[in-house]
């Protein structure tokens, strides 16, 4: 059992390492998180390397995440019409420059990056 200080609350509470998550972001930060059993709260906060050696001690393994994670989502959900649109808008010939003039150069990047991996795989 762990011994957390929460964030939130301040309280020091006991956390089962298994409830514990620890990614590293591609930022460099390892990224601790856990609900806080007093005030219910998610919390957490990037760690030094004592206290991610001290994790790793107790059992509670990291994960590394993608960037696209840790990205800005501030726009609306997709929805079933979008898919299928893109679906259509993929099939066509200068999809490229259509995303571009619509979502920025960034979105057509990745965009590529998955189609080109699909295409290898197949
Ligand atoms: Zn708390």
């Amino acid at each position: 059992m762990l011994t957390i200080q929460c964030p939130e609350c301040g309280e020091k509470v006991p956390v089962p390492p298994q409830e514990v998550g620890l990614w590293k972001r591609p930022d460099g930060c390892n990224l601790l998180r856990f609900t806080c059993p007093v005030c219910g709260r998610g919390s957490g906060g990037c760690l030094g390397e004592d206290a991610l050696e001290l994790l790793r001690s107790e059992g509670v393994m990291g994960i590394d995440v993608p960037a696209e994670v840790l990205e800005s989502h501030d726009g609306p959900p997709l929805t079933l019409d979008d898919l299928i649109d893109l679906h259509f808008l993929l099939e066509s010939d200068g999809w490229k420059r259509q995303l571009a003039e619509t979502t920025g150069e960034g979105w057509v990047r990745r965009l590529a990056r998955v189609a080109n991996k699909r295409k290898a795989a197949v």
